[in-house]
This record gives C-alpha cells, sequence and structure tokens, in this order.
C-alpha cells in the first residue's frame, strides 16, 4: 500500500517505519525542515528502542521517505494518516486543533483517486467531521472517506506496541474505508483485537482510555498517601489489587503523578469537552486537580528531607516523563525541579540517559547538568529518583554513597530495593511504604 504520513514525532516516525518494515510504501511528510533534513540523512530524531535499525533499514531499501512536500507525500497515496500534534490551548486547555485543521487543507487538493484519510493524532469527539468538511470544501472533486485510527502505542514501547497492538481501533461509517484498513492490518488479524465501530465512538475510546489510565495513577497515588498513614506497603497492597482479573496489575506503581505528552493534555480535553456538552465528568477533574498539586507534595518531601534546601546540592536522577523516552514534555522530574527552584533550591545537578538534551530546552541554566548518575550524585545532600530508568537500580550504591555528602536517597518512583539500599547505609525515602503517622488524630 502507498501510505503518506504528516507529522513525523513520536507517533508519525515509529508508525511509518513500522507501515514501511510491514511492506509499504510509506512517505514521512513534515513541515519542520530541520527534521527532515536529519532523517533523510540517516539521523534518527527521537529515542525509541529499536527504532533506529528500522528505520536505517527501510531508508535503505526505499521502503521509506521522507519529505517536506505534501503534494509528494499524498499525490497517489492510498492512505494519508494525520499524526500532527493537538497540543492544550494554554487557557482553556481544550485541544488545539490548527495543525490538524492546517493539515486538512493543505493535503486536500493533492488527493488522487480514491483515498482514505485518517486521523492518528488524538483529536475531540466529532473531528472526523469537520476534516471531511474541510477536505470537500478545499477540493470538491476528491474521491475520500475519513476515518479515525486513535493511537495506543506507548512511548518508550512504540516499535514493540505497533508490532504487538493490544487493539486496532478503526472508527469508520464507510464500509470501502474499513476494507482498506482490514487489509493494513492484516498481518495482525491472529493477534490483535480488530475493532470497527463508529467514527465518533472511536475518537471517543482514545480519550476514555487515557482519562481512565490517568485515573488508575491517580488512584494508586492516593492509596500510598494512605498506606504511609495507616503503616501498610503499597507495593504489597498493589500487588494484592493487581492479581484480581477484574483489575489488572498495570498502571498500580505509586510515583510523583503522570507527565508526558499525553495524559495531562487529554484528560484536559476531555474534561473541557464534558464541560461543553454539560457533563461532569468529576472523576476526571478531581484526578487533573489532584495529579497538578502532587509534582508541588513531591517537591515539599524533597525540602522537608533537607535542612535548607537554598543550602543544599540536590542530586537528580532522571529527567524524561518516564523511562525509555528522551520526551520532557510535562515530565514530573522537569515540574518537581520547577517547584524546587520556586522554593529557593540553588544546587541541582541533574542526570538523564536519554533526555539531557531536551531538558536542557526547557530548564535551561537554572540547574547543572551531569555526565552520569556518580557526578549527580558527587557531593549531594539527597539524591532524588524523578525517571524510572533501570540503569538506576544497578547502580555501585558503595560508590555513591562515598560520594555523597550525606548518605540520603528519596526514590520517588520506588525502583531502588528498600532492604538493600537500607543495607548500604543510606536513609532512603520511597513512597507508600514508611508510616508518617497523621499528627491530627
Ligand atoms: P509531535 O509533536 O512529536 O509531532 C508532531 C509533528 O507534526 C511535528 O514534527 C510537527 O512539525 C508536525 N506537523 C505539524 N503540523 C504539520 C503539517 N501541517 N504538516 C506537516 N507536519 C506537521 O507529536 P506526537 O507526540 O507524535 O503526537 C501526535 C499526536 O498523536 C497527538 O495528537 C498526540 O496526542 C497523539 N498521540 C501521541 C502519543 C505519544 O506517545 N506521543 C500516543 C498516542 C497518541
Amino acid at each position: 500500500m502507498k501510505i503518506g504520513i504528516i507529522g513525523t514525532g513520536y507517533v508519525g516516525l515509529p508508525t511509518g517505519v513500522g507501515l514501511a518494515e510491514l511492506g509499504n510504501d510509506v512517505t514521512c511528510i513534515d513541515k519542520d525542515l530541520n527534521k527532515i533534513d536529519s532523517l533523510k540523512n540517516g539521523k534518527i530524531t527521537i529515542f525509541e528502542d529499536g527504532l533506529e535499525e528500522l528505520y536505517l533499514k527501510n531508508i535503505k531499501n526505499g521502503k521509506l521517505k521522507f519529505t517536506t512536500s505534501m503534494k509528494d507525500g499524498v499525490e497517489n497515496a492510498d492512505l494519508v494518516m494525520i499524526a500532527v500534534g493537538t497540543p492544550p490551548h494554554p487557557v482553556t486547555k481544550e485541544a488545539d486543533m490548527k495543525y490538524i485543521y492546517a493539515a486538512a487543507e493543505e493535503l486536500a487538493e493533492y488527493i488522487t483517486g480514491y483515498t482514505v484519510i485518517a486521523n492518528k493524532s488524538t483529536v475531540p469527539i466529532g473531528t472526523g467531521d469537520e476534516v471531511e468538511k474541510i477536505i470537500k470544501d478545499k477540493n470538491k472533486k476528491a474521491d475520500f472517506d475519513v476515518v479515525s485510527l486513535p493511537e495506543f502505542l506507548r512511548e518508550g514501547f512504540a516499535i514493540h506496541d505497533f508490532f504487538n497492538p493490544d487493539r486496532i481501533v478503526v472508527g469508520s461509517n464507510s464500509g470501502r474505508a474499513s476494507d482498506v484498513l482490514r487489509t493494513l492490518y492484516k498481518p495482525f488479524e491472529n493477534k490483535s483485537n480488530m475493532l470497527f465501530v463508529k467514527r465518533r465512538s472511536s475518537e471517543t475510546i482514545k480519550y476514555a482510555s487515557n482519562a481512565f489510565l490517568a485515573m488508575k495513577i491517580h488512584y494508586i497515588n492516593e492509596m500510598a498517601n494512605f498506606c504511609e498513614k495507616v503503616d501498610a506497603d503499597v507495593f504489597e497492597v498493589a500487588q494484592g489489587m493487581g492479581t484480581d482479573t477484574r483489575i489488572g496489575n498495570k498502571f498500580l506503581n505509586p510515583g510523583p503523578g503522570y507527565g508526558g505528552s499525553c495524559f495531562p493534555k487529554d484528560t484536559n480535553a476531555m474534561a473541557y469537552m464534558a464541560r461543553q456538552n454539560c457533563i461532569n465528568l468529576s472523576l476526571i477533574e478531581t484526578t487533573i486537580k489532584r495529579n497538578d498539586e502532587r509534582k508541588a507534595e513531591m517537591a515539599e518531601r524533597i525540602i522537608n528531607a533537607v535542612s535548607d534546601v537554598a543550602k543544599s546540592k540536590i542530586g537528580v536522577l532522571g529527567l524524561a516523563f518516564k523511562n525509555g523516552t528522551d520526551d520532557c514534555r510535562e515530565s514530573p522530574a522537569v515540574q518537581i525541579i520547577e517547584h524546587l527552584i520556586e522554593k529557593g533550591a540553588k544546587n541541582i545537578k541533574a542526570f538523564d540517559p536519554k533526555a539531557l538534551d531536551n531538558a536542557k530546552q526547557i530548564l535551561k541554566n537554572q540547574i547543572s547538568y551531569a555526565i552520569d548518575e556518580y557526578d549527580a550524585a558527587k557531593d549531594a545532600d539527597i539524591l532524588v529518583v524523578l525517571t524510572e530508568w533501570k540503569e538506576f537500580r544497578d547502580l555501585d550504591f558503595n560508590k555513591v554513597k562515598k560520594l555523597m555528602k550525606t548518605p540520603k536517597i528519596m526514590d520517588l518512583r520506588n525502583i531502588l530495593n528498600f532492604e538493600e539500599i537500607k543495607n548500604f547505609g543510606f536513609e532512603y525515602h520511597s513512597i507508600g511504604r514508611q508510616h508518617t503517622p497523621c499528627k491530627v488524630k
């Protein structure tokens, strides 16, 4: 199949690479000239495990091409996917649709023959109708259908998830378009659930799924707070809950609150849509509010663990919003650091295995950047784990202890072994495992 993908970011690029690997002829289109130049020259623009090898293989065999020209990517394509950003509006927090609508306008004139236009971006309910209207208005003769094709990949596992999808959801009001998608996803027919639903249902499925996952994270964070007060262990509680198949064991790791480019934006967009439709999604509204507050609460924990935040050196492990990615958008690590700075911290040194460059663009010279984990720990009064990178588990903790001014670790991702770290002689703080009784009883 000949496929054009508009937007070559965290969704568009892995999707393009995966579809090329399946044998399709894929052209990735982006208006960012630097990105396209780099990708044309064999220089990958994002980090995802396994992505680079497949990308290089498929540009070499000619299955994967990159262009800034909408014409080159859309003309003669059987399928065009729109995978541009839908960032939150700075005031209302609704999804900002300017990139989607611009892409629809720009692609319309190059449609030749029957073409399926698939919205891969996460878009408000009714966007399919709007995109259809924009294309029709711009190109009266175009023979096309618009489908919703929500993306469920997890950053950090994008390639794994592309080839092993739990489910593929197609929101289509046209049998002809559904057949095109059925053909495209034939390689997955025996290993994943394929759901054909109404276009508006599909658009809703994406938001409803992300909001549910965000609430699940918020729920276990609240349970962690509860465990601390009643002297229970949230690890054990999560394990006990997670073995119930109705609950499931995923997304039951307490931490500093969810972040990233999806959950915060999608929960806000959904709450906005509900308000516009006279519905109060109270669970989601509470989740948004409490998740925002959690970052400040985590910063307070760090401040309380040192004697004077202004004079303390704070070593930070992790800046990405989660492990496996270099993405720092809405990263809890970055937000906690910003709170610390606001509260007077002057000496923060941070390390991340993949996200240093992206973090530098946000935090600039407000903090310093370490060359490795040990450099972050050197002379620190406290070492804080803010991203759950596996490599942080395997540090030489004898060395870390010798380097630090005070052997104190605050593990806000609960990734270190509680007993082991204590045996090394650290004062160890984690989440949901240490009894901090309520003062007013
Ligand atoms: P991104 O910001 O990484 O990439 C978007 C790309 O689109 C950018 O490179 C930008 O230059 C390009 N672009 C914008 N307008 C364009 C135009 N008119 N023509 C050509 N290129 C254009 O965004 P992302 O993280 O890949 O997310 C894309 C969409 O997918 C969003 O709606 C997001 O919510 C959704 N989504 C993201 C993830 C994720 O893990 N990041 C997962 C599922 C769904």
